[in-house]
This record gives C-alpha cells, structure tokens and sequence, in this order.
C-alpha cells in the first residue's frame, strides 16, 4: 500500500491507519467561511450550494437503502453506506463498517428535476419477501424446520424516495498527487484502486479550479435545463459505474488493509455506523465527471488540475 513516496501527513498519508480512532472527526479547518467563497464562486441552486466541501466521514455522504420489507414490500429496515468508503471490513453476525478517505471532498448538486423520476422509475424490484405461514408452526419449529409454505412475492422499494432538495457526488477530493499523477498509476497497477493523494486541507486551488469549471460550463452548448427530467439510462450510469469500481476492488481484496481495519471496525462500529450497518453499495466516487448529468446550468465541468 505504500503507492505514496513522500509522506506529509503521518495520519492520513498512510491508508494503513486509516481505521484509526476517532479519524472521522474532521481536522479543524473554517468550513463555514470556505463554503461562503465556493458560493460566491460557483453560486447556489434554490437556496442550496452547487458545490459543497464535506469531510468523506460526513454523514451526508451516505447512502442508505431497505434490507428487510414487510409482505407490501414496503421498507422495514434501512442501512446506509459511505459512498467513498476504501474499505467494507465484515464485523461478524452479517454486520459490515465502512472505512473512507481521510479528506476534504468537493461534491456537486444535481437537481431534483435531473434525477428524481429516474429515481422513482428505478427504485422498485421484486422480490420475496418471506413466508407468510399456514402449516402453524412455531417461530423456535420455524427456526429448526422447514415447511412448504410459498413465498410472498412484492414489489419492494429498495431505497427511500429520491432526496428532495439535491443529491451530491463527488467532484474531487482536496489533495496533492506525484508529479503526472504517478501515485495514482503505482496504486492502480498494484491494486485497481483508485488514489486519494496527499491530504491537504482546501485551498485557493480549488477556487480557481471552481472558477475554470464555471468557465467551461457556461461555454457548453451541449448545457441541458438543471431541472429536466434526465433519462433513466443516466442515472443508470452513475449507480452502474459504481458498481463496477467495487467490484474490481471486491475481487482483489487488500487483506493486509482489511485486516489492519478489523479491530479498529471491531472497536468502533457503534460510532461508526450510527445506527444502522451498510452491506451493499449503491453509488461510488468515480466514473462519473463526464456523465451527462454534469451538462446542467448548475453542473461543472471539470477541468484538469
Ligand atoms: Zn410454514
Ligand atoms: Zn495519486
């Protein structure tokens, strides 16, 4: 794992201790006066930021998601994962902990009217949801025998409603990268995974990166209407990417990482996971700059560093 050559943070420049103690806590920084200079960069959408600066442990990038329905096939419990998790350490007993970058993350709004029909569309399958019991057994006889007693089949809601006043994915993470990008190659040829550089708190950097992103957008003349509906081969896209990113990861899993993490998952869960776990990933990080999502009167275009 030691893709990075210089280390200019002993914490967060080692992915190995990233399942210290207590890193979820952001580092000190002014989040509330740099978001007020993105704003005035980038500007805002009914009221919310475009563009808003997280910490990757935040709350507010997670995902969540039913795992249990009752025979309507409405959703009884919700888990939730970080969307920019490294790792998924199992914690025994089904139950998993998301281990996620050390660092600051810009993330981009999509609108309400982008995403939320798609998301209606998609948000359905069908599935059994458990038996519903005639042959009078017992839950202790049910847990030790079987019966023929058939399947409730329904048609579940697998997340909650589309959020109603914005989604955000990641437009880039706050950090240094060896020259032409080297660190990113050495980690992607050793492990398929994607690098979060040298950590670094947001600078001036970032705004003018903003200013040339804001740039490139009102020069598009591709740029769509942020509130039209986008088809849901779109949104599509974005889950579906993710997907494939943590499926490379999935299958070459990073024991060494992993098991560096178990006892810090083992230790903290309980902080970790708030109150519910997460097993399943819905959206990922990366894949999706150039998504047709981003072709909005509020959405960048993100330019190189
Ligand atoms: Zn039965
Ligand atoms: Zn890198």
């Amino acid at each position: 794992m030691s893709h990075l050559r210089k280390e200019t943070h002993a914490l967060y420049d080692d992915p190995v201790k990233w399942g210290t103690f207590g890193i979820w806590e952001p580092p000190a920084f002014d989040v509330d006066g740099y978001q007020k200079r993105i704003d005035a960069v980038v500007g805002t959408s009914l009221g919310q930021p475009i563009v808003r600066l997280v910490w990757a442990w935040d709350k507010r990038c997670r995902e969540s998601y039913y795992t249990k329905w009752d025979f309507t096939g409405k959703g009884t419990e919700l888990e939730f994962e970080y969307k920019y998790r490294v790792a998924r350490v199992p914690i025994g007993d089904d139950n998993t902990v998301d281990i996620c970058p050390p660092r600051w993350l810009f993330e981009q709004r999509y609108e309400p009217g982008q995403y939320t029909l798609s998301w209606e569309q998609s948000r359905w399958a069908e599935k059994d949801v458990g038996k519903r019991h005639t042959c009078g057994r017992s839950d202790e006889q049910l847990a030790v025998e079987t019966c023929d007693c058939e399947d409730v089949r329904a048609r579940v809601e697998l997340r909650p409603p589309a959020p109603r006043d914005g989604w955000y994915q990641l437009l880039w993470a706050a950090a240094e990268h060896d020259e032409n990008r080297e660190c990113c190659d050495r980690l992607y040829k050793s492990s398929r995974r994607n690098c979060w550089g040298y950590y670094r708190l947001p600078n001036d950097k970032d705004l003018e990166r903003l200013q040339r992103a804001v740039k490139l957008r009102d020069a598009d003349i591709k740029r769509v209407d942020p509130h039209a509906p986008m088809p849901p081969e779109a949104v599509d896209e974005v889950f579906r990417a993710a997907f494939i990113e943590q499926e490379e990861i999935d299958r070459r899993k990073d024991a060494e990482l992993t098991e560096s993490y178990r006892d810090f998952a083992k230790s903290a869960w309980w902080r970790i996971r708030e109150a519910a776990g997460s097993k399943r990933l819905h959206h990922g990080p990366y894949h999706i700059f150039n998504n047709p999502f981003s072709r909005t009167k509020s959405g960048l275009i993100v330019p190189n560093e």
